[in-house]
């Protein structure tokens, strides 16, 4: 039986019936069907959504009282976190501590919210100076409306709850659509909410494909708010979607993140971030260090322990104790992956290790851990994002040469620099063009500091303070006295 979309407080088929299958990485076996939502499902949950907001049911609630329901949310998801995460990592493909951290991550988002709301709505309005004794002015912070959420599949459940937690803690009504790759820990989290006692219409899940569903919702009249996660391509079509209505589109895009090592760090330490940096979550991460450039130095030194450390790396099925890169997440992926390699001439790259399907492994979308050196800055593996477990190395002789190569890209997601001279550091990530940067480390992520990217690595931010102002309207209020 398929999973079914939840709509107005109820889980329902979609109207047409209509289904997809849920593909395991690991085994390339069909392991569930999804319910396909298509365009009459789509403005059935716009317009729940639509009255729930107008209707006030969750929107005038005291921040106090939405805090507590989204407190009974991250109990939930920590009540189920072991099961969750086991689907998760059946989904996707992730390892399963991997799988462990995201859900705990998600269930913290919704305790984080629910604590920020709180705490704007007791600092209450803010007064504004207007330098004129006969007027009184205050700021006050209202929901944005009705939110239309579009989610890709590296983190299936984190990157939604990224959203879902500040759009309800703000009293936004949410629709939410995962990426028709991973949509099942989203349809476990719509029960959670369901049983959390949150008002009907105020969130809705519609899984399915991006042109069938994700379109007609940006597409649609009553959403106030358009907040994208996924490839520019995609965030191309959504922002021109959403301009059919005059509302906000946050975009959360891709990346191809640059980490500059300098010669005076410990290697050991270098290469550990480096690897964590792009073969986590099998590299499919918008923020992978996926553009090394090492200070000349130590370039070979520090290749020659970035390969035996990636060649000792553990691969196979992501719920197997032990395993650090598991497989690709769909036949699609995994096949992009693989044409960026065949692409790869020998003027473009000199391979170091990788490459291939690892041996032992017949099927199941399996890559060995893939570092090229000696990369042409011209190379199509350098400049664009390829989203799995491949590294590109180059070395640099200058500070200013390592962040004029840094910068040399369409993308400002992040960015990451190491050297044992902090002062260096901060003067090379003042001048680095990308909305996150790493120092001494790489990929630490945080709910409570800004997310997003300069360039084309999109518009806007998610988490911290910014991520819940993202779902904020601002009004003045200025009396006469
Ligand atoms: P994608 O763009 O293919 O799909 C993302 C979502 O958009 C999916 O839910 C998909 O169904 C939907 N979609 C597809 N076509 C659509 C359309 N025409 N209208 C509306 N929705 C549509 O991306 P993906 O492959 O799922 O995810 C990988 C990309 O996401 C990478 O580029 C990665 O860097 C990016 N990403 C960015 C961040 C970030 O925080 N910046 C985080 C995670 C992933």
């Amino acid at each position: 039986m398929a999973t079914q979309l939840y709509i107005n407080g109820t889980f329902v088929d979609p109207i047409d019936g209509d289904a997809f299958p849920s593909v395991d990485p690991s085994t390339e076996a069909i392991f569930a069907q999804i319910g396909a939502a298509k365009s009459g499902d789509v403005d059935k949950a716009v317009h729940a959504a639509r009255d729930a907001f107008d209707s006030g049911c969750w929107s005038n609630l005291t921040a106090k009282q939405r805090a507590e329901a989204l407190r009974r949310v991250a109990a939930g998801i920590r009540a189920r976190a072991s099961e969750l995460a086991a689907l998760e990592t059946k989904d996707n493909g992730k390892p399963l501590p991997e799988s462990q951290w995201d859900i705990d991550d998600a269930a913290f988002c919704f305790e984080y919210y629910a604590n920020l709301a709180e705490q704007k709505e007791a600092a209450g309005a803010i007064e504004v100076d207007l330098g004129d004794d006969q007027f009184d002015c205050r700021i006050w912070h209202e929901p944005v409306g009705v939110v239309a959420a579009i989610t890709p599949w590296n983190f299936p459940m984190l990157m939604a709850v990224w959203k879902v937690a500040p759009a309800l803690a703000a009293g936004c009504t949410i629709v939410l659509k995962p990426s028709e790759l991973c949509s099942l820990t989203c349809v476990e989290m719509a029960k959670i909410i369901h049983e959390a006692g949150i008002p009907a219409g105020v969130f809705n899940l519609l899984t399915g494909f991006g042109p069938d569903a994700g379109a007609p919702l940006t597409e649609h009249p009553l959403v106030d708010k358009v907040a994208f996660t996924g490839s520019v391509a995609t965030g191309k079509k959504v922002m021109q979607g959403a301009s059919l209505g005059i509302r906000t589109v946050s975009l959360e895009l891709g990346g191809k993140s640059p980490f500059i090592i300098f010669d005076d760090v410990d290697i050991e330490k270098a290469v550990e971030w480096a690897l964590f940096g792009i073969f986590w979550n099998k590299g499919e991460v918008c923020s992978a260090t996926s553009r090394i450039l090492v200070e000349r130095g130590i370039y070979s030194k520090f290749l020659d322990r970035l390969k035996e450390a990636a060649e000792a790396i553990t691969i196979g099925p992501g719920e197997c104790e032990g395993v650090k890169l598991g497989p690709i997440v769909s036949e699609s992926q995994y096949k992009k992956i693989l044409g960026f390699l065949e692409r790869v001439s020998s003027s473009d790259a000199r391979l170091v290790t990788g490459g291939a399907r690892p041996e032992g492994f017949s099927n199941g979308f399996y890559l060995a851990p893939t570092i090229y050196a000696d990369v042409s800055i011209d190379a199509e593996i350098w400049r664009e994002e390829i989203f799995g477990p491949v590294v590109c190395v180059v070395p640099f002789d200058q500070e200013e040469e390592a962040i004029g190569l840094a910068n040399d890209s369409p993308y400002g997601l992040a960015a990451a620099v190491m050297s044992d001279d902090l002062e260096r550091c901060d003067r090379v990530a003042a001048k680095l063009r990308a909305g996150i940067i790493w120092i001494n480390c790489s990929q630490p992520t945080f709910t409570q500091a800004p997310w997003g990217g300069y360039k084309s690595s999109g518009i806007g931010r998610e988490l911290g303070e910014a991520g819940f102002n993202a779902y904020l309207e601002t009004k003045q209020v200025t009396r006469f006295d």
